[in-house]
């Protein structure tokens, strides 16, 4: 690809890297070590995709803010601006032309319905009168009449015991005194609190005025009907990256002097030189979408040169263009990282031995 350096300038920086780490190393004879290349990728797609539809509405009257949105004629082919940024979620509200009415409520009068918790009386039915708390409305209510006004004939009065006399009043009924309860006085009952005696109460639904508001058109009486459009842009996003050796993405990251094409139309074109195999895996995430709107597809790249120096045998050179020309860096190579890491497991393994062994001998 443009803008990478020549074998040459790789190994004349990596040989003077190595010299500075005390490794001596002639890596510009001939007969040098090979330069592997490979190229990291960053590749993002971001698209703005419409969608468009309409659907039928049917909202309470009084939709006033609905006359001042915009309108359309053909959802489909209404024109809106694609977004300056395909970044951006966009979305439009509109009103089919001509399809903005007003319909009568046919469930009601002018937004109110009889009330139904009182049929349209304004009033309900209530006791006039109620059994007495003290005396339950029972016998209790009179010991002499039992509440009826009869007097027990050939039968003394019930015995009082316990129940001072004081707590017993004037029979209402047969006239006995002492013998009767002394909330009621024998009636059994007592006048309702709630209707005063008169049957029926006000209703708590309509508050006595019989009708209440309709809640189906909101108390309008009447439907705002039409005919709603509706148009989306969101952006979808894509990614294709090859970011190479974990160990390495933070200096190729933060150093690497990453060569950058930009594609805002679907008619832009990848740059020539690259190569066939990530064209391959790249040109498909450009296909144009239906019902897209805008693009902004981002490729980033970055020539990477694997390096063995011989006299290090146990690690790897790589070496990549920077801003302040060849970055060269060095990691251990995957198979000493292996090596080390196999060491590390087989101390535990050891370890764990050992103490068994201990535990054995001390039993
Ligand atoms: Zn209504
Ligand atoms: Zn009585
Ligand atoms: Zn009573
Ligand atoms: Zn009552
Ligand atoms: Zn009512």
């Amino acid at each position: 690809m443009a803008g990478r350096p020549s074998d040459m300038e790789i190994l004349e920086a990596v040989e003077a890297y190595a010299g500075r780490r005390g490794i001596a190393a002639r890596l510009t004879d001939p007969g040098a070590p090979d330069v592997t290349w490979q190229t990291l990728l960053d590749f993002r797609i971001v698209r703005s995709i419409e969608t468009r539809g309409e659907r039928p509405m049917r909202e309470p009257g009084g939709q006033d803010g609905l006359a001042s949105r915009p309108t359309y004629t053909d959802i489909a082919t209404h024109p809106v601006a694609p977004p300056s940024d395909p970044e951006k979620t966009e979305a439009w509200l509109l009103v089919r032309r001509g399809s903005l009415d007003e319909e009568r409520c046919a469930n009601c009068d002018r937004g109110t319905t009889k009330c139904g918790d009182c049929e349209g009386r304004g009033v309900r039915d209530c006791p006039r009168f109620v059994d007495c708390p003290v005396c339950e409305g029972g016998p209790d209510a009179c010991w002499e009449c039992e509440g009826t006004g009869r007097r027990r004939a050939g039968r003394p009065a019930r015995l009082r015991s316990g129940a001072p006399s004081a707590r017993r009043a004037t029979c209402a009924r047969c006239r006995a005194s002492n013998a009767a309860c002394p909330k009621c006085t024998g009636r059994r009952q007592l006048d309702c609190p709630d209707c005063k005696k008169k049957g029926h109460v006000q209703c708590g639904v309509c508050d006595g005025t019989k009708r209440v508001t309709h809640q189906e058109c909101g108390g309008t009486g009447r439907f705002t009907v039409w005919t709603e459009g509706w148009i989306h842009q969101n952006p979808h996003r894509e990614k294709e990256r090859r970011l190479g050796r974990l160990d390495l993405r933070r200096t190729t990251g933060s150093v690497g002097r990453w060569q950058e094409t930009i594609l805002r139309r679907a008619t832009d074109k990848l740059p020539d030189d690259l190569d066939e195999a990530d064209e391959n895996l790249i040109a498909p995430h450009l296909a144009p979408r239906k019902d897209e709107v805008a693009r902004l597809a981002t490729l980033r790249r970055l020539p990477l040169a694997h390096v063995t120096v011989h006299a290090d045998p146990h690690r790897d050179y790589f070496a990549f263009p920077s801003h302040a020309g060849i970055e060269v860096t060095t990691r251990p190579t995957t198979q000493r990282v292996r090596y080390f890491a196999g060491i590390a497991m087989a101390s535990v393994a050891l370890v764990a031995l050992v103490a068994v062994l201990v535990v054995a001998l001390l039993r």
